[in-house]
Parts: C-alpha cells; structure tokens; sequence
C-alpha cells in the first residue's frame, strides 16, 4: 500500500508524513533528501549545478546509506536540490530507486512534489499539503533563527516563493496537486490537528 504526500516547501509534509509512517507502521522515504544529496554531492565534487553530466552521473551512484546526513538540510543545499531537480535526466536516474521503495512492504509513505502525480500516480491515498508562503516562511524562519539566526523573515519569504516558483514552473515533473489527491491547508493548524486530519483523508480513501 503506497500513501502520496505532497506539496511545497515548508508546508509541514515531512512531519506528517514521518508521523503516518510510524502510526501505520510503513516504511518512509523523504524524496526531497535524494534530489538534496545529489546536489551536494555534485557541489562536493566541483562541478557547477547546470552541469547535466555530473548531475545525471551523480544520481545514478547515488548512495542510499548517505541519505541521513545532517548536512542535507542546510537551506543552501535545498536551493541547489531545486535547481538540479530540473534537469529531466536526474529525475529519470532517481525514479527507479523511488518506485522500488514504494513497494516495501506492509507499505510505505513517500513525501516530495510529484508523488502523486509521477512516482506512484496508482498511489492509494494521496495528499497535497499547503500553507500559505507567509506562514510558511514562519515557520521556516523559526526553524533557522533556532539554528543560527543568520536570516530575516522577509529574505526567508522571497526564498520561499522563488522555490515554489521554481518547483512549480519547471517542465519536468512540476510540483502539482494530482487531480484525485486531497488538499490539506495546514496554515490554521498544528502538527497534530494536520495529522489527524490527513488520518482521516486515509481511512476514507482506503474504505472507498
Ligand atoms: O522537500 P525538500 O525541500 O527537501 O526538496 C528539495 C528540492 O528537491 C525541492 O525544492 C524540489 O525541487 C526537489 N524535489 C523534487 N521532487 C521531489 C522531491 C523534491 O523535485 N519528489
């Protein structure tokens, strides 16, 4: 059983689609850490981010077991993993990998920007989650003023919109809600009120 979880950047789709995994005892993969680690992996080697080649070569050696680093959450990394993630051929070197965990079994629950869409379009249950960008920003900008405090809400807004504008414009599998996935707007809520709604979205798709 494969459950989509979808949407922007900050939207709080890793979160709950971490919590769902643990509540349904699936196995989780966080898709974004792929396009993230490729771009770190072609930056750590020289080579500039429009660089097809060492994008693609990099992809297709990509090492599962590097997925964990810290490293990868750093906003730059996520800026250079937009960019990258772009690039039709490194999409295609990764969809392999994605599909294959996708059929773990009891289940899995994937969360990126083109779960539902492209990876798993036969997906069980799928979920677009969203906040506006202002409080995503927020609750972006809390994130890294409890890090380092090196950022301004309103540079970590114009961050924001110019990601969603990147994922969302590409021609290559662009972020969008599939036509049968569930919106959840997560601006008015919290973590927990989000999970038992996206809970709910589940159990319906799966009675259905
Ligand atoms: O979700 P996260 O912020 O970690 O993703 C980093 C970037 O990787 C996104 O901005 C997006 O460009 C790309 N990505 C993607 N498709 C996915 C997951 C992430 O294009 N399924």
């Amino acid at each position: 059983m494969i459950i989509a979880i979808d949407g922007p950047a900050a939207s709080g789709k890793g979160t709950l689609a971490r919590k769902i995994a643990e509540y349904l005892g699936f196995f989780y993969l966080d898709t974004g850490s792929l396009y993230r680690a490729v771009a770190r992996d072609v930056l750590a080697r020289g080579f500039r981010l429009d660089d097809t080649w060492a994008a693609v070569a990099m992809a297709r050696s990509l090492d599962p077991a590097s997925l964990d680093d810290q490293g990868l959450r750093e906003p730059g990394v996520g800026e250079a993993a937009s960019r990258i993630a772009g690039i039709p051929e490194v999409r295609a070197a990764l969809l392999e990998y994605q599909r294959l965990f996708a059929k773990s079994s009891p289940g899995a629950v994937l969360d990126g920007r083109d779960i539902g869409t492209v990876v798993c379009p036969d997906a069980c249950a799928k979920i677009f989650v969203t906040a506006t960008p202002e409080e995503r920003a927020r609750r972006r900008f809390l994130e890294r003023q409890a890090l380092n405090g090196d950022v301004t809400y309103e540079e970590t807004l114009v961050m924001i919109r110019n990601r969603d504008a990147r994922d969302a414009g590409r021609d290559s599998a662009p972020m969008r809600r599939a036509d049968d996935a569930d919106l959840l707007d997560t601006t008015e809520m919290d973590i927990e009120t989000a999970f038992d709604a996206a809970v709910g979205l589940i159990k319906r798709k799966i009675s259905q």
